[in-house]
């Protein structure tokens, strides 16, 4: 099956055939690092995550770059305002390479705690603006830029196809440009390649034209090719770059090269929280960080895929909710064919190939991770169907299951601890409250819990039996923010640790 993407320039699904056989260059926007990353953050990267992994998964070699942009970036993306970092590190009274060195480090450990694999290559702006006024130079000399006053703006009135990627108008009539407009400018549309700074400015480099800065657009193009070349397979980004950003890197990058830039491009769309828009401006976001503080990861970053990427979703409690549900449902068998001893059919073999069929199926169309997740469920429900079948075959359906939900970034490794009791005739030597905290500080020291959970079993049979239902559900509702299930089964209670 072939894979087929989305392709933002076309508007339409279209087959992917890479440039060289059997290799993938991709390019990805990233952050402006002044900030820790909020969940929206989260969902387009790990869509990119998803995407290297897949084509990995198809045997392709990728390269993904990722840069990072640590100068250039205004408060508006279009050519208004103050650098973002400078402003930030005069706010916070430090110095901006500081501020970025510890966005970055934080950057990392958000993405790592969703188990986002990292890029092959992260270039940084800072470290390439000799690259940006090479590239700068060969716009000019293609006769696309021109200088005024120490400044080097792109002419997109000269760039035939310019906006072509943006859904709506992206070129404005003179009239209808903000008043506060850069009056250098031969026409207000024209976007920065270099800008003079003051010499209060930290951040600043020489150049042919003036003391300055690169504009935040040609970074990208010009980090892009110096890894991938001067056309790559698949550039990708949020929606929001489709009608800035995007139009302009291919401007700029065709001015110079003459050669199509990207072949593909593929579009994020936001992700909402409770019902609107994440936005760090209105303060209605929440930060990965503290997202990892209320949620378990695994699900957390189930909720970031469970949807398409060009779909826009809600994240709310609940759908938080429904994937810890659904984890719990993958847990449940695999633990399940743990517990089997297996019989002698072999009818699910045919169940495991059929599976990986479609899940391709989906994946190939366009990343449909919640397809792909659905046809996960109906699997493990076949396989809850068949636990006569050889333990091997069992075994291998668990193993096939682990390996392409791996593709959306789950790791299903967590080991699960099973117990089963009574609860009667056991000695409690202290109070329920007491006895989970003991749990969760032994859970914590990795040392087994046996002891403690015959007792807390125990004082929750005495509540039941007299009919103090309350206490009883709020042993249950400790152990489980400790980490540890209970299920009244008929042959006692069964707790499990995960
Ligand atoms: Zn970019």
């Amino acid at each position: 099956m072939s894979f087929k993407i989305y392709n933002s320039l076309s508007r339409k699904k279209e087959v992917f055939k890479p440039i060289h056989k059997g290799k993938v260059s991709i390019y990805t926007c990233g952050q402006t690092v002044y900030d820790d990353l909020h969940l929206g953050h989260a969902r387009t990267y790990s869509y990119w995550d998803v995407l290297v992994r897949y084509l990995r998964y198809k045997g392709y070699e990728v390269t993904h770059v990722q840069n990072f942009t640590d100068v250039g970036h205004l408060t508006s993306d279009a050519d208004e305002g103050e650098d973002k970092i400078e402003k930030r590190a005069k706010e916070r009274k430090v110095d901006p390479y500081a501020l970025v060195e510890k966005f970055i480090q934080r950057y990392f450990e958000d993405l790592d705690a969703l188990n986002l694999n990292r890029a092959d290559i992260y270039p940084r702006a800072t470290q390439h603006v000799q690259e940006m006024i090479d590239l700068t130079k060969r716009i000019i000399k293609s006769g696309y830029a021109y200088e005024k006053d120490g400044n080097v703006y792109f002419k997109v009135r000269k760039f035939k196809d310019y906006g072509t990627l943006s859904p709506t108008p992206i070129l404005q009539k003179k009239s209808k440009c903000r008043v506060h407009a850069d009056t250098n400018k031969n026409d207000p549309n024209d976007f920065t390649l270099w800008r003079k700074v003051d010499s209060n400015v930290i951040m600043k480099w020489d150049s042919p034209w003036s003391v300055g800065v690169p504009g935040w657009h040609v970074e990208c193009s010009a980090m892009s090719m110096k890894y991938l070349g001067e056309t790559l397979d698949i550039h990708g980004g949020g929606y929001d770059h489709l009608y800035l950003h995007h139009p302009n890197e291919i401007a700029q990058s065709e001015a110079a090269t003459s050669k199509r830039f990207a072949n593909y491009w593929m579009h994020t769309t936001f992700m909402t929280l409770n019902g609107e828009k994440m936005s760090k401006s209105t303060g209605n976001m929440l930060l990965i960080r503290d997202a990892l503080k209320m949620y378990d990861w695994e699900a957390l970053r189930l909720t970031l895929v469970s949807s398409h990427y060009r779909k826009q979703i809600d994240f709310n409690k609940s759908n938080v909710r429904n994937s810890e549900a659904l984890l719990l449902r993958v847990y449940r068998v695999f633990e399940r064919v743990q517990e089997s001893t297996g019989g002698k059919s072999e009818s699910l073999n045919k169940w495991i190939r059929e599976y990986r069929v479609s899940f391709e199926k989906a994946m190939d169309d366009d990343l449909n991770t919640p397809k792909a997740v659905d046809v996960t469920m109906l699997f493990l429900k076949k396989v809850s169907q068949s636990l006569g079948n050889k333990k091997s075959i069992l075994e291998k359906s668990v193993e096939t299951v682990k390996e392409l939900l791996r593709v959306l970034g789950l790791r299903l490794d967590k080991e699960i601890v099973i117990g089963v009791t009574s609860g009667s005739s056991v000695k409690v030597t202290l109070s329920w409250k007491e006895l989970v905290k003991k749990v969760s500080g032994s859970l914590k020291k990795k040392n087994k819990i046996d002891g403690l959970m015959e007792q807390l079993i125990s004082l929750r049979v005495e509540a039941r039996s007299k009919k103090d239902y309350a206490t009883s559900d709020d042993i249950r509702t400790a152990l489980k923010k400790a980490g540890v299930e209970l299920e009244d089964t008929d042959s006692g209670v069964k707790w499990r640790v995960k």
